[in-house]
């Protein structure tokens, strides 16, 4: 049975070798995670490079998403490596230019503007709200709080403010530089994290063409006031992460499940491919299986309709990656034999714009309403495959392309199944059954199955699919 929903893997120690890294492919994982923020450059392309030779040697498209790291702002080091809070305690955040090693009473703080940001009464939340830190005055470049929650505080740890509004812009110094080192190994999504608004992307879009980028731009929700804009945010983007992490520190983790439901929602009515990310089996990085909580988070994401789920130090630096994929798609197929994941409402009550939306829209409500066993898109950009996806059907989708930036972004969306496929190699007439052939050489179809196909009637040219054609297998004409 095909997984219509797909798996995202973060790579990092614990799958850096080639034999890792096939392994996870052949567990099925659909993309891979670069983080920029651990690692060289030589590091990075060191994956990149092997995940594209496992791909190729084991006939699979895996797309590659590098993720920026973004203005987490972090406090500095300390003395001793860390300290212990204890409730009730003052302790002092210091902005200062001149570098200090932190102490019982103080630490330095990476981003220099913080105490401009922060008024008193305001709740800090360090290493994922794990520390909570009221802020009693500004004292100058002094942010002198009392310690609500104490604990061990080590090097480095994240600072979020509940309610989030800090101020620091979305790309670094370090970000703009790691855009141009992806945009040079062509990866097929870009993410960019702690968005604050839809300029944010817009500013990444135009960095990411100047230095020819192919990339898809993913905007992570995981700040409080993106959720404000965020159909702008999801309109300027090509696709959205729903980072729970720093994101259930700034709103409030019992906040989360509900905002998670409406993201989902609103990037697949706006048509776009939507990610639901981190602690998703975070118990695998030690134990050989999930919580029954974390099967039901990661049902209830597929449930909802997510394109993809992510794993991130579960596969980056767990004891067991490839059981954890296997997990995830365990749970995946399951939740995909829910009815309300198959039973689409078809968009009656909307209009379309585009010639090529109102195909792919006609060909998910046919395929809905015959027996259909497959629906073959021929796509240059990918755009009608991605419509398709948002109609939620038990029908696979498969996406044959010609150009290799296409087919890496597929990998991607719900239900798409991408595979190579050069339309200009054939003469007209023969391309529908051509088409059929590649699907029939990997048992996908059989004699007598029906199938839709759709495609333009100039081949190879974008955004000119105009029609759909129902056929059956082995008397296509
Ligand atoms: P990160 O993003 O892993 O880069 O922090 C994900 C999250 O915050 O959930
Ligand atoms: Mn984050």
């Amino acid at each position: 049975m095909l997984r219509r929903t797909k798996i995202i893997a973060t790579l990092g120690p614990a799958t850096d070798d080639v034999s890792s890294i096939e392994k996870l492919i052949r567990a099925g994982i659909d993309l891979v995670r670069i983080n920029f923020s651990h690692g060289t450059r030589a590091d990075h392309q060191r994956r990149v490079n092997a995940v594209r030779e496992c791909a190729a040697a084991q006939g699979r498209e895996v797309g590659i998403l590098g993720d920026l790291q973004g203005p987490k702002i972090r406090i500095a080091q300390f003395q001793y490596g860390c300290i212990n809070l204890e409730p009730g305690q003052k302790f002092v955040l210091d902005t200062g230019p001149e570098e200090f090693e932190g102490t019982q009473e103080s630490v330095g703080v990476d981003y220099k503007q913080l105490h401009e940001d922060v008024n008193p009464a305001d709740l800090l939340l360090l290493d994922d709200g794990r520390i909570e830190l009221q802020i009693d005055k500004v004292d100058d470049l002094r942010i002198i709080c009392t310690v609500k929650t104490g604990g061990k505080l080590s090097n480095n740890k994240g600072i979020n403010r509940k309610g989030g509004g800090l101020s620091a812009g979305a790309l670094t110094k370090k970000d703009l530089e790691d855009l141009k080192t992806a945009a040079a190994m062509q990866v097929d999504y870009i993410a960019v994290s702690f968005v604050r608004n839809a300029s944010d992307i817009r500013l990444t879009r135009k960095i990411l063409q100047e230095n020819n980028g192919t990339a898809g731009i993913i905007a992570k929700i995981e700040r409080s006031e993106a959720i404000e804009t965020i159909d702008e945010i999801i309109q300027a983007s090509d696709a959205v992460m729903i980072a729970r992490g720093d994101l259930g520190v700034e709103i409030g983790d019992a906040e989360v499940p509900a905002i998670q439901k409406q993201i989902i929602e609103r990037a697949r009515s706006l048509d776009k491919p939507v990610i639901t990310a981190t602690q998703m089996m975070e118990s695998m990085i030690q134990s050989p299986v999930p919580t029954r909580a974390e099967v039901s988070d990661v049902a209830n994401a597929v449930i909802e309709g997510t394109d993809a789920v992510m794993l991130s130090g579960e596969t980056a630096i767990g004891r067991h990656p490839e059981k954890v994929v296997t997990a995830a798609e365990r749970v995946c197929l399951a939740a995909e034999r829910q009815p309300s994941t198959r039973i689409s409402r078809h968009r009656m009550d909307r209009r379309f714009k585009r010639v090529d939306e109102a195909i792919s829209m006609s060909a998910m409500y046919a395929a809905n309403h015959l027996d259909i066993k497959a629906i073959v898109a021929l796509t240059e950009s990918g755009s009608t495959p991605l419509w398709m996806s948002r109609i939620r059907t038990a029908i696979p989708i498969f996406g044959l392309s010609r150009h290799a930036e296409s087919l890496g972004k597929m990998t991607l969306y719900r239900n798409v199944y991408p595979l190579f496929f050069d339309v200009t190699h054939f003469q007209r007439d023969e391309i529908k059954r051509e088409a059929i052939r590649v699907l029939e050489c990997r048992g996908l179809l059989n004699t007598g199955d029906m199938a839709i196909i759709t495609k333009g009637d100039q081949d190879g040219v974008y955004g000119m699919t105009n029609a759909m054609k129902i056929v059956e297998v082995g008397q296509v004409v």
